[in-house]
């Protein structure tokens, strides 16, 4: 079966705008961890975050984390998200987990874009999923010829493609999702991993505003990075930032 992406926010460090302007405030201030607090209590959070971005006092940006939940998504994906590092991730085994009667995947969009152009009638679809039912056939096959249980399927997955679901759980601080933010949010990312990356970020600037107001790709805050390779659509990129922020 066809899925598509779904990406929830599970949990975050209580407060999280707090935890990083105490951690801040430290390091600027000889009074103790009380007259801190209420130091924080009393301040603007909003600004002073806001000036610790503007200074690249990232260090304390790493006291505030975020769990995300991310399902049908694409092995493919999976290959491109577990190359940050400073992150944690828990993966749904294909070893310990059958397939069992149905293998979801996932379409690149471009085919059904093609089908439209073509006015195919779905027919390039309708291809694509007949090839994805064969894989699994195979799947299915290796699995009952191989020792049925986690050793068929090990083996059994060889033949799974890129497109094949996987599910996982995924952990990052504050500092490296405004990287990942910014290589990721940027067109050009591929297609799978920038909708995932611009729905993380709209659910991180929900739980804290201040942390990513400027969070996205460099073209959101100053100049493309791209250089020769800009995809030229820094205004349609910003104007996509300030719906999503605004909660369109
Ligand atoms: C558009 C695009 C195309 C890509 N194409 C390819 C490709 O063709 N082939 C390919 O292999 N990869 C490709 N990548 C992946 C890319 O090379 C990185 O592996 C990936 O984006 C992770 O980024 P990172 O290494 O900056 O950050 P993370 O791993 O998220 O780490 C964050 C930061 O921590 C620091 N850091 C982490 N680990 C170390 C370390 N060991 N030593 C020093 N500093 C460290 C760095 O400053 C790094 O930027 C592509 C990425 C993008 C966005």
């Amino acid at each position: 079966m066809r899925v598509t992406p779904t990406v929830e926010l599970l949990k975050h460090t209580e407060d999280p705008e707090r935890a990083i302007a105490l951690a801040a405030k430290l390091c600027y201030s000889k009074s103790d961890l009380d007259d801190l607090r209420s130091d924080v209590d009393a301040s603007d959070v909003g600004r002073f975050i806001s000036m610790l971005y503007s200074l690249g006092h990232l260090s304390a940006f790493e006291h505030a984390s975020f769990t995300f939940g991310i399902e049908g998504v694409s092995r493919a994906l999976l290959a491109q998200i577990t190359r940050h590092r400073i992150a944690s991730f828990s993966v749904q085994s294909q070893r310990y987990v059958d397939i069992g009667a149905e293998f979801n995947y996932i379409m690149p969009p471009a085919i059904a874009e093609l089908d439209e152009e073509q006015k195919s009638g779905g027919a390039l679809q309708k291809e694509y999923d007949r090839q994805m039912k064969q894989m699994h056939e195979w799947y299915r096959e290796w699995q009952s010829r191989l020792n049925p249980g986690e050793k068929g399927n090990e083996d059994a997955r060889f033949v799974l493609p890129n497109a094949a679901e996987t599910k996982m759980i995924v952990t990052m601080n504050a500092r490296e999702l405004l990287h990942f933010f910014e290589l990721r949010c940027c067109n050009r990312a591929q297609w799978e991993i920038r909708e995932v990356a611009w729905r993380m970020l709209e659910l991180a600037s929900r739980a804290a505003p201040a942390v990513f107001a400027k969070a996205g790709p460099s073209c959101i805050s100053g100049v493309c990075s791209e250089g020769k390779m800009s995809c030229g659509k820094a205004a349609e990129v910003k104007a996509r930032r300030n719906a999503s922020q605004n909660g369109k």
